[in-house]
């Protein structure tokens, strides 16, 4: 990813920034609605990983629709070329704004998370005078085998309906007339690299679906959610995520009824690899037992490692020297404001460049201004598109 040239022009780049690799974007959006189309699945890129209007374009282009937490990522999601009719908005705390906008725009699906949230949709559409279509988000209660914090499908989440609530759910609906029900929503986890957990979630789909059918509603789209994972640990020898085996998975065991569709929202796995997070060394310090490189990319611009305590990869771009160990760590005054430990690097020094790979997803997005710091800026591979 880091020829060097492009290294040469880091050098006179103002740091820290992220930098867009704009082919691979293009490359792994290619790959992934190419498999999807084999089987005629429908993709929606779920925006909260990354809402940088420029990526947001080139994914609009690519021809996929939009999963979106917000009203603002709607009005995103608009603005940089998503159709109303492929966006989808989900979310346990829609507020009421958030929920008239998407009734306003006449969005794909409002995916309602409890019996409350359908009975204040009904009476808003009801207000506005039109037709509410919604899915239904339901726990499947399945173990996605992820860190705690990005596990959204067991029971004891905040997210979604339950089973035991179905009954309840469709009396309920039979009293909203301005709901129309068009199908079943599921996402239950990020990060997600053992596709069993897929098979497990199709299984528990086709109960679902089934129940339902079988109570005489019939769900138009199945929607199966995100969470495919990325390969943090070899960024290199595997840019684009295995979509021809994540499909597979559900080709084999999924059971779709009649004309179905099959919906998935892929986030971190379209955009996770094609971004970097670029950073300049400002000093190196000597501790007792180990090296610390201090650079000047901090916890507010790339918070997974402390709040999910993930790895990322982490090179000298500048360097080749002999390989040490150091602990590379940002200048917010917080203990946990380290991008890796003990990570083996070529002697560094001061105004170094590394490279913090695989920052697309859940990268600039979570960026904050904490401690009053910058926002990191964005330089993208394709000149047209810097400043
Ligand atoms: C976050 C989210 C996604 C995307 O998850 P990834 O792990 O980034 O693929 C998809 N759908 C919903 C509802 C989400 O909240």
């Amino acid at each position: 990813m880091f020829n060097e040239e492009i290294t040469a022009k880091f050098r006179s780049i103002p740091t820290p920034f992220y930098y867009y690799d704009l082919d691979l974007l293009r490359d792994t959006l290619s790959a992934c609605s190419q498999e999807a189309g084999k089987n005629g699945y429908l993709l929606h890129y779920a925006l909260k990983a990354n809402a940088n209007p420029i990526i947001l374009s080139l994914i609009s282009a690519a021809g996929y629709g939009a999963d979106c937490v917000s009203g603002n990522e709607i009005t995103a999601a608009t603005a940089n070329g998503f159709n109303p009719k492929q966006i989808m908005f989900s979310g346990v705390g829609k507020s009421d704004d958030e929920i008239r906008l998407a009734l306003v725009l006449g969005i794909q699906s409002l995916n309602v998370e409890s019996i409350q949230e359908m009975v204040v949709i009904n009476e808003l559409a009801s207000g506005m005078r039109l037709k509410a279509d919604i899915s239904l988000r339901i726990i499947p209660n399945v173990d996605a085998r992820t860190h705690r914090y990005i596990t959204t499908g067991l029971e004891e989440n905040k997210f979604g309906i339950l089973p035991w609530e179905f009954d309840h759910v469709l009396e309920t609906l039979k009293t909203l007339d301005h709901l129309h029900l068009k199908g079943l929503h599921f996402h239950i986890g990020s990060q997600i690299t053992d596709l069993d957990v897929f098979k497990s979630l199709c299984h528990r789909v086709n109960d679902i679906n089934n129940w339902f059918i079988s109570n005489q509603v019939f769900p138009q789209i199945l929607n199966v959610g995100g969470g495919l994972g990325i390969d943090y640990h070899e960024p290199g020898k595997n840019p684009i995520p295995g979509f021809a085996s994540y499909f597979n998975v559900f080709k084999k065991f999924i059971e779709l009824q009649g004309n179905q569709q099959l919906h998935f929202e892929p986030g971190r796995a379209l955009v996770g690899q094609c971004g970097s997070l670029i950073t300049r060394v400002l000093f190196v310090k000597k501790g007792i037992s180990t090296r610390f490189a201090i650079v000047d990319a901090g916890m507010n611009d790339l918070i997974r490692p402390a709040l999910y305590q993930s790895y990322h990869k982490i090179e000298n771009l500048t360097s080749s020297g002999k390989i040490e160990k150091y602990d590379v760590v940002g200048p917010v005054c917080e203990s946990s404001d380290c991008f890796g430990k003990a990570v083996s690097l070529p002697e560094t020094s001061r105004h170094d460049l590394l490279a913090i790979r695989s920052a697309g997803a859940y990268g600039q997005t979570m960026a904050s201004r904490y401690n009053l710091r910058d926002l990191a800026t964005a330089v993208y591979s394709e000149e047209e598109f810097n400043g």
